[in-house]
């Protein structure tokens, strides 16, 4: 298959080593880690020891850690678990940033008749405003959810100074780690983060297994009841084969991040220097510096996204738009527009994010069709 795949903020393969590390877990290792027999105390054995080693990984000592399907599943615990204790009252609040990622922003909008949500102004790039966020916060602020890397434009808040300001008013602090996870050093002992959500899938690990990792002493309500399993936060039998899987991955993103980072970013420099510098009305969108290594992401004088997105994917190149393509006249995401791209630009939005198995070769070939391809669209 000669496809090129450059859409690893969507979702990446899963590492063979990963793949390999499972196996065992679903044969001989498959006992239900709730059961008091031998097979029972042989998985739950192995289900602590992938808990202990990823909150090692994050360096974080005395916290928790719980295992979940994934971000989506993580997000809606996080806000929806720290909503519920104790009942809300009236004037009580929640704020988020507007260029949260849906498991975030439509979970958050379906609370609305519940609580307040104030949505903090963000800058020209999705950066929290932190004096924003000081004149929000007040007694009533049950909780802050500001996204760490975002997945449409790639910005990193800085989540450390973030939480040392909810911290300091006594506000818990939820970030979405999805996309940071990948690619940023977690370094959990030293911040003022109560509440990280993460998912495998975004780093060569499989789909449908995540975690939330919670600062010891937070008070937190299941969402998910049944068995009292995870701590009573998450109720079901753990699925062994993932998190194994999971924590394989984890590792394997730890030890090689700061090689993989490096090249990561030469590749993404290269597709932004080039694309700025060739195509005539395209602009980068999100933060130059601050921002994933492995992320570039773009808007398009005069082109919809959902045209580039289908016209690469026939010359062989997976990328995505950050918008969500309906039939007929596409609706420019929310993450543009609160940035201030006006309407019709941000309909021209596309996103490359490159990973391991990316070549140089494949993008010098990318970012030629992508030439060829605007100025076919633009006649
Ligand atoms: C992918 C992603 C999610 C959702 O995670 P799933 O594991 O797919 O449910 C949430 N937030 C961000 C920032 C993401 O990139």
């Amino acid at each position: 298959m000669d496809k090129v795949y450059l859409d690893y903020a969507a979702t990446t393969p899963v590492d063979p080593i990963v793949v390999q590390s499972m196996l065992p877990y679903f044969t001989d290792t498959f006992g239900n880690p709730s059961s008091l027999h031998f097979f029972g105390q042989r998985a739950e054995t192995e289900l602590q020891r992938s808990r202990r080693r990823i909150l090692e990984l994050i360096h974080a000592s005395d916290s928790d850690l719980i295992f979940t399907s994934g971000g989506t599943e993580s997000d809606n615990l996080a806000v929806k678990g720290s909503l519920s204790t104790p009942d809300i009252l009236s004037g009580d609040n929640l704020l988020i940033s507007p260029v949260e990622h849906p498991a975030i922003a439509a979970t958050c909008a379906l609370l609305e008749k519940q609580i307040i949500i104030r949505r903090l102004r963000v800058d020209k790039y999705g950066l929290v405003e932190t004096n924003d966020l000081i004149s929000s916060i007040n007694e009533k602020t049950k909780l802050v959810s500001v996204i760490w890397a975002n997945n449409e434009i790639g910005t990193v808040n800085d989540i450390q100074s973030i939480g040392a300001l909810c911290a300091e008013k006594g506000a818990y602090f939820h970030t979405d780690g999805v996309q940071g996870f990948a690619y940023l050093n977690v370094d959990w002992d030293k911040w003022n983060v109560d509440f990280m959500s993460f998912g495998a899938h975004k780093f060569y690990g499989p789909k449908g297994v995540g975690g939330l990792i919670i600062r010891n002493g937070t008070i937190l309500n299941a969402v998910q009841t049944g068995g009292s399993q995870e701590s009573n936060l998450r109720a079901g039998t753990q699925n062994l084969p993932l998190i194994v899987g999971m924590t394989k991955a984890y590792e394997l993103v730890c030890e090689s991040r700061d090689i993989n980072n490096l090249k990561f970013i030469k590749l993404r420099n290269m597709i932004i220097e080039e694309i700025i510098r060739s195509i005539p009305g395209a602009y980068l969108t999100g933060h130059p510096e601050k921002r994933l290594p492995n992320h570039a992401s773009f808007v398009f004088d005069g082109i919809l996204g959902q045209d580039l997105v289908v016209g690469l994917d026939i010359a062989g190149f997976a990328v995505s738009s950050g918008s969500a393509c309906k039939v007929g006249k596409p609706t420019p995401s929310q993450v543009l527009l609160s940035i201030g791209i006006p309407e019709d630009l941000a309909r021209g939005a596309l996103r490359v994010t490159i990973g391991k198995q990316t070549t140089e070769e494949q993008v010098q070939n990318f970012l030629d069709e992508l030439r060829r391809l605007v100025i076919l669209l633009r006649k």
